[in-house]
């Protein structure tokens, strides 16, 4: 059985991380998308728990594709898995040095893990998770940005962030 693993903070899941697990998911016998506790973004909008829930739900009309938690380093989780791939999305070049360190690093922990990139969407190519979040700030319209089965949690979030920080 084909295994990919679509990894991310999904902080929160956009349309362009689910264009990317929707068409992994038609090459691939089975998916996992794992959120990723990242060390490197030090406040998140959501926990941990937030993000699976809201990614199970965007992710629901899929049947091979499962959602899965994880506090490890990406190269460790998937040792676990066998003959798992890494698919990832490519947006633009600067993407592409990021995830080549990335693939570097992964492959000095864990030599057999391989990583497959998949040409961003033209239509999402602008769209991150921070954009987002920025948007929601501002209460920008999220229409065709994410899921609308997570809109109005990222509206409640934003809502309940604006109240606490004036
Ligand atoms: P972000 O970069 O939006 O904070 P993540 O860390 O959750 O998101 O990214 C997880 C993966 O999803 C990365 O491989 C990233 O390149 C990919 N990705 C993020 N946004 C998009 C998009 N709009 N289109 C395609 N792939 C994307």
């Amino acid at each position: 059985m084909s295994v990919a693993i679509c990894p991310g903070s999904f902080d929160p899941i956009t349309l362009g991380h689910l264009n990317i697990i929707r068409r992994a998911s038609k090459i691939f016998d089975h998916v996992i998308v794992c959120i990723l506790y990242n060390s490197s973004k030090t406040s998140p909008m959501f926990t941990l728990e937030e993000r699976a829930d809201m990614v199970r739900r965007s992710v629901s009309r899929y049947p091979n594709v499962e959602v899965a938690v994880s506090d490890e380093l990406l190269a460790e989780y998937a040792k676990k898995i066998e003959g798992a791939v890494i698919v990832k999305g490519l947006r633009a070049a600067s993407d592409f040095e990021y995830e080549f360190q990335m693939n570097l690093i992964n492959k000095h922990i864990n030599p057999a893990l391989e990583t497959m990139f998949l040409t961003a969407d033209g239509k999402y190519t602008f769209l991150s998770s921070s954009m987002v979040r920025e948007m929601a700030m501002y209460e920008a319209n999220l229409d065709g940005l994410v899921p609308n089965e997570i809109k109005q949690d990222i509206i409640q979030k934003a809502q309940v962030w604006r109240k606490k920080n004036g």
